[in-house]
């Protein structure tokens, strides 16, 4: 055995890249028993019934492969969302696989990414395993664009791909609108808006695809209701979109998840209405937060509230809340910007009433 798992190690060691090996697999915090408030799901639950499932399953053959293409989920993505049809909309295992495919399809090709910081991880982790060279470029201190400093890096490289999340994700601020359409004109490359948020702002950046040739938007089912079914998509110019779709996976979308969002969205009035409920919410959350003593709350435009402690206490803040049954996710660390950190996802009233009265007692 012992002479196996030597092999093991050193065949690992041959065959499995050096950066590869370096890494740490993606941490997921163990939420078990406590109020999630870390991962910006939605707080409620289905909103039809049992006869749904019936349907669902029913519906699904599964011993068959999934539609390839998963055009009926795409019909109904294009109605709840109004997608013109002059766009193409390539459905992904959530956005993630979205930014996936994107980077896959110009690593190697001269094209680094670039990301304003501090912003959704998953740009750089799916840079790095994709080797292409990423430049994180610092927000300014309200967490705005730096524009000279983003147009700066485009001289690094031939061409760029740009990740502009609005509302950014951990922060919860949307882009001066001036500063985003600076970006996509001088950009020599491509710039995906990431609309993750859209349904807690009134900000879109649909209208712009029509005046930039260089953009697209992704969006994504996880932030409304649906995170359980993986279900992300790409949104434009079928001229960019049709060459990303030739690196996805056939049957990228499993079947359940095709015929649950189908039936889902049948309840959109419902799951729209229930972001309408989560926005309120953060409105009387920011405001009790903003009577703490904490050293800044940051108004938010989309579903959770970024927070900064006292210095040196986010960690011990962090702690406390999960001791005493509340989750939320710790930032410290995670950039020079978010120094003393917490970022606050916004649930039911009951958990964020739980949430503040933990929170007094601990600041
Ligand atoms: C949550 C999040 C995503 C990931 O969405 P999935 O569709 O669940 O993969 C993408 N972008 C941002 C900015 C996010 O915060």
């Amino acid at each position: 055995m012992t002479e196996f798992k030597d092999d093991a190690d050193s065949l690992v060691k041959l065959l499995i890249r050096d950066d590869v090996r370096a890494m740490s697999a993606y941490h997921v915090q163990d939420a078990a028993g406590l109020i999630k408030l870390d991962a910006m799901e939605n707080p409620y639950p289905w909103p039809g019934d049992l006869s749904d499932w019936q349907q669902i399953l029913g519906g699904v053959q599964v011993n068959r492969y999934p539609d390839s293409r998963a055009d009926q989920l795409v019909e109904r993505v294009r109605e709840v969302m109004d997608i013109p049809a002059r766009y193409q909309v390539l459905p992904g295992n959530g956005s993630d696989e979205i930014i996936q495919l994107l980077i896959q399809a110009v690593a190697g090709n001269s094209v680094q990414v670039v990301v304003p910081e501090p912003s959704f991880v998953m740009y750089r982790v799916l840079a790095d395993i994709n080797r292409v060279p990423f430049q994180g470029v610092p927000l300014l201190p309200d967490f705005q664009l730096d524009v000279p400093a983003v147009l700066e890096t485009f001289k690094a490289q031939q061409s760029s791909l740009v990740f502009l999340a609005c509302p950014n994700n951990p922060t919860g601020i949307c882009y001066s609108e001036a500063d985003m359409r600076q970006i996509i004109e001088a950009c020599p490359g491509l710039v995906v808006v990431d609309e993750a948020y859209i349904a807690f702002t009134e900000r879109d950046a649909l209208p712009l695809l029509d005046e930039y040739p260089n953009l697209l938007v992704m969006r994504t089912l996880s932030k409304v209701g649906l995170a359980g079914l993986r279900i992300g998509m790409l949104i434009g110019d079928p001229r960019w979109v049709r060459e990303i779709d030739k690196l996805r996976l056939p049957y990228n979308v499993n079947a359940l998840s095709q015929r649950a969002v189908e039936v889902a969205l049948r309840h959109y009035q419902q799951l729209d209405g229930q972001a309408r409920q989560v926005r309120q919410d953060r409105e009387l959350l920011l405001r009790e937060l903003q009577s703490l003593p904490l050293d800044q709350v940051w108004p938010s435009q989309a579903n959770f509230i970024l927070v900064r402690t006292d210095a040196g206490r986010a960690g011990e803040v962090f702690d406390g809340l999960r001791a005493r049954g509340v989750l939320i996710k710790c930032l410290d660390g995670a950039h020079p910007l978010l120094r003393d950190c917490l970022r606050i996802t916004v649930g039911s009233p009951d958990e964020n009433a739980s949430l503040l009265q933990n929170l007094r007692a601990l600041l």
